[in-house]
């Protein structure tokens, strides 16, 4: 069997992998990337980019709802969800087919098919093998579902951007940014939304202001926010509605469409990681060092099957950065995993970068200031329906350096990039005071906090 020979294959045309073979080919080498799926991966097809035109239509729905404050007479007789869906997936179909020429033209192969390996340094994709000097994993994750009777009723985010129809009622399971940026949306373009925590909180690992803030704003906007649910049994009655039975002999009638939204596992299963000796820890991700070697030389990984901020632009930073090191003379180029910003496209969203008080004060003790406000945005002064702004600095030592950046409310998730940059700089509260504020506008309480 002829096997042809790469410089650098890619498992995997996602965020991670698409960047690492094209950060090879801008260096001369000769670089393939293989796809079991649609180009793009997650982020693409099944995550950010459709999210974000939901989102979108989301906002908009909002805005029309204000819209009467600022004298509209807006008369709104239909959305047309099926409209929306297929505008969207044109938008992505464009990117998929967009990849298809970029690629050609960036001189990277693509290979189509379900990658295998075979050892170190070779992997087999439709019965053909393929070598290469370095073998990039990035097959990124799946989402999962719960071993409970009746759980197949159920769909993830990916079967939610299949769906033709608007549900009316759902249920959400989930206490993640994916199953409060999805209960978010649905509401706002006029679903019944309910949210199952397992727990008494959403989103724990981020600072208490912020998920208190959206939960707060979520209940306004008739999201019915339920903790402590441990959903043991789904069952779909004769007229297709389903009925959720919970610890505690709790039952939830009457939705059509029920949404898992417990997290996800790395797809790692059917990569034959042993044949090539390439470790997994026991959830299934590749840990790394911090240059993206696994255990084995010449075989890396990045991206989600990495476990660390699971983030397309972090796949794709740590990916060129590898593709630097490798091939462009570049021996100590990686990623700084420490203070990546990001935001949360909730309803309002969230914007956050570094630590939060809670880890501050664990790290700095006492050392640590925190200066805080929340109010009313100018936009609110006109419309029936308000939300708040609220938003944190979190500072450290006598410099009071800024460690932390927190803030939920309208645009601070175009608002948060340029202030992460700050923070990655090192400023200081001084340095926040010394800026001229930009007036009227929100983000100007961000230098101005007493
Ligand atoms: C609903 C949702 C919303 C999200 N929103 C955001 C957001 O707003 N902002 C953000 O930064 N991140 C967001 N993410 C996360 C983001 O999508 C991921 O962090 C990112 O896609 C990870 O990139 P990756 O390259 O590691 O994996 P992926 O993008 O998942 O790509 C992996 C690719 O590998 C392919 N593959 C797997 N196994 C094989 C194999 N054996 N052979 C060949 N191909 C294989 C898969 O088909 C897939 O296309 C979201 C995720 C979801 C699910």
């Amino acid at each position: 069997m002829s096997i042809k020979h790469y410089d650098l294959l890619a498992i995997g045309g996602g965020s991670g992998g698409l960047s690492a073979a094209e950060r090879a080919a801008l260096h001369g080498k000769k670089a393939a990337v293989i796809e079991s799926g649609r180009m793009g991966g997650t982020c693409v097809n099944v995550g950010c980019v459709p999210k974000k035109v939901m989102w979108n239509a989301a906002g908009i729905a909002h805005s029309l709802r204000d819209a009467q404050g600022y004298g509209f007479d807006v008369m709104l007789n239909h959305f047309d969800w099926s409209h929306l869906v297929s505008g969207r997936d044109d938008y992505i179909k464009g990117i998929n087919d967009w990849y298809g020429t970029y690629l050609k033209d960036s001189d990277v192969d693509v290979i189509h098919g379900q990658a295998r390996f075979v050892d170190a340094h070779t992997l087999e994709v439709d019965g053909k093998r393929y070598s290469a000097d370095h073998i990039v994993i990035a097959p990124g994750g799946v989402p999962m579902v719960p071993a409970i009777p009746g759980a197949e009723h159920g769909i993830t985010s990916d079967g939610f951007f299949a769906l033709k129809e608007q549900p009316k009622r759902i249920a959400i399971v989930g206490a993640g940014y994916i199953a409060v940026e999805l209960a978010g949306l649905m509401r706002a373009l006029g679903s019944e939304v309910d949210l199952l925590l397992r727990g008494q909180h959403f989103l724990s690992s981020f600072d208490p202001m912020l998920r208190e803030s959206l939960m707060e704003e979520m209940l306004n906007d008739g999201v019915n926010i339920l903790p402590n649910i441990s959903i043991n049994e789904v069952i779909k009655g004769e007229d297709g509605h389903l009925s959720l039975h919970a610890q505690g002999g709790h039952q939830l009638t009457g939705f059509d469409c029920l949404i898992w939204a417990i997290g996800r596992a790395p797809n790692t299963m059917d990569l034959n990681l042993e044949s090539a000796g390439v470790a997994m820890n026991e959830r299934g991700y590749i840990p790394t060092d911090e240059f993206q070697n696994t255990n084995v030389p010449g075989v890396y990984a990045v991206g989600d099957v990495t476990g660390r901020a699971q983030l397309t632009p972090v796949a794709i930073a740590a990916a060129r950065r590898l593709g630097d090191r490798l091939f462009n003379n570049q021996p100590e180029r990686k990623l700084d995993y420490e203070n990546i910003p990001t935001v949360m496209f909730s309803h309002p969203p969230i914007g956050t970068v570094g630590l939060s008080e809670d880890e501050a004060r664990e790290i700095h003790g006492d050392a640590i200031k925190v200066y805080q406000t929340r109010f009313t945005p100018m936009y609110h002064a006109m419309t029936p329906h308000k939300t708040k702004t609220a938003m944190k600095l979190v500072c450290v030592g006598a410099k009071e350096r800024i460690v932390g950046i927190h803030m939920i409310g309208h645009g601070v998730d175009e608002m948060l990039q340029g202030f992460a940059v700050a923070l990655k700089m090192g400023a200081t509260k001084k340095d926040f005071d010394d800026t001229v504020a930009i007036h009227p506008t929100s983000s100007e309480e961000l230098v101005t906090m007493r």
